[in-house]
């Protein structure tokens, strides 16, 4: 029985989830003092809480939402599916829902992915790619008389999941710190992150001397790699990095020159977000490996997929003839039929040719922040727009403290964000509206100015 208030019930769910629960990336300490809000429904681009406060989801959920949430298509086909059968196995049988979207997968993706291995998370996703191309190298190079490599490159603040394995391929110190002992690391190229140019240059003399650092990096390692892995880009999870053009087509070709398979992971990048359906298409790339999910589903249910070349497939079966993978969960009739229809309407509402407008109500409602001392490298990709916060006398701002605080403030305005260390960002569906959009940025900037004003950033005396 829920007690009779609002309030009274948002109180119960929070001291209950206290006693039982452990949510992922959340530091315990600050958690479990924490008021967070307890969710009850959600509607187009707004989350509303048990006690009835309604919030923007500038986080599309964690970067999953496309559509909106209870997006009348997908409600039905979930329904409808749901209606035939939930789930049976994937190991010795099939389905046409999972037929179907690899079919369309195939046709959307890059050219020559012509291989869908399903998976329900971004991490395996990325974990099957790194374990399909060890033994497509493993094929190829016991036949040329080669050593097999064993070594994955990658780059700095590179984030490919949580899994062991990823932990290792990614670049994030932290994982390293804390589980370095049971992971392989990858030989690692600085982020080309051009507020913090590898090479100390400016924009405007830049000549993607980043790009040659991996380059010289990929033809001394080149008999130990395994692969290249690449958050095509944009590095979400790392802060935000927005690469500069050209630096993804220029490590694409070096390599194909170099005979190292490419493994784009667009879990957060897929679908859209970057303004074109995947980022690779930006620069012409196409990688041997590509690994999606997150947006897959819309935001709805779990699903990735690897996508790979034909003679990947070809070389698994010829050795060892099984890819020893495989999840109780995989293919999931539901997810498929709800991805299926993502595609649909993400094509028939032409969310894509959307994109600029929107972006340009973000801009706008930015330029509030022009010249705050607190505010630094305003950045925008896609329907991505992210900024970095510092203190008003230029030092790093590390403390958790004032991020919790900035976070309580715009739930209290109606925006609902996740910090990402010092880096805030917005990534709304793309079914916002333009003037979503515009109150999402506005809101923020919001947010920010009042927590000068609190001091959040320093005293400017
Ligand atoms: N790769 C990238 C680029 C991601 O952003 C993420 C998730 N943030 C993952 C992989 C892992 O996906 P998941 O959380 O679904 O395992």
């Amino acid at each position: 029985m829920f007690p009779d208030s609002p309030a009274q019930r948002h109180e119960d769910l929070v001291r209950r989830d206290r006693s039982v629960l452990w949510h992922p990336f959340a530091n315990l300490a600050l958690w479990e003092r924490e008021d967070p809000p307890v969710v009850a429904s959600g509607e187009g681009v707004w989350l509303t809480d048990v006690d009835g406060h309604r919030m923007l989801d500038a986080t599309a959920s964690l970067w999953v939402n496309l559509l909106g949430h209870r997006h009348p298509a997908l409600d039905r086909a979930l329904s409808s599916q749901a209606g035939q059968i939930a789930h049976s196995t994937f190991l010795g049988a099939t389905h046409e829902g999972a037929i179907r979207l690899a079919e369309r997968l195939s046709a959307l993706a890059p050219a020559g992915l012509t291989r869908v291995f399903y998976s329900d998370n971004g991490s395996t996703a990325v974990e099957i790619a790194m374990k399909l191309a060890f033994l497509f190298q493993r094929h190829r190079r016991i036949r040329q008389g080669r050593r097999v490599p064993a070594t994955f490159f990658s780059l700095e603040r590179g984030y490919h999941g949580d899994t062991l394995g990823t932990v290792g391929a990614g670049g994030i110190d932290r994982f390293h710190q804390i589980f370095g002992p049971l992971v392989r690391p990858s030989v690692t190229a600085p982020a080309p992150d051009c507020a913090h140019c590898p090479a100390g240059l400016l924009r405007s003399t830049c000549r993607l001397e980043c790009a040659a650092m991996a380059e010289n990096l990929l033809e001394a390692h080149r008999e130990d790699l395994v692969a290249v892995l690449v958050e095509p880009l944009l590095q979400a999870a790392g802060g935000m990095i927005v690469w500069p053009a050209g630096y993804l087509a220029r490590l694409a070709r070096a390599c194909r020159n170099l005979e190292i398979p490419l493994i784009a992971d667009e879990v957060a990048t897929g679908f859209g977000r970057t303004g074109t359906l995947f980022a690779c298409e930006q620069e012409g790339v196409s990688p041997d490996f590509m690994a999606v999910g997150k947006a897959l589903t819309g935001g709805y249910l779990p699903l990735a997929a690897t996508l790979v070349r034909e003679s990947v497939y070809e070389a698994v079966r010829e050795d060892p003839g099984t890819f020893y993978h495989g999840h109780s969960y995989t293919a999931n009739p539901l997810a498929c039929r709800v991805a299926l229809t993502t595609l649909d309407c993400l094509e028939a509402e032409d969310l894509l040719a959307a994109i600029p407008e929107k972006r340009e109500r973000i801009r706008e409602a930015w330029r509030s922040l022009d010249g705050a001392p607190f505010v630094e490298n305003l950045r925008f990709l896609g329907l991505i727009a992210a900024l970095d916060l510092r203190k008003r006398d230029g030092s790093a701002l590390i403390d958790p403290v004032p991020l919790t605080v900035l976070r309580e403030k715009a739930r209290k305005k109606g925006l609902l964000i996740r910090p990402l260390g010092s880096t805030l960002y917005l990534i709304p569906p793309l079914s916002v509206t333009p003037e979503e959009a515009g109150l999402m940025a506005r809101l923020l900037a919001d947010t920010l100015m009042e927590g000068d004003r609190d001091g959040l950033f320093g005293r400017t005396s």
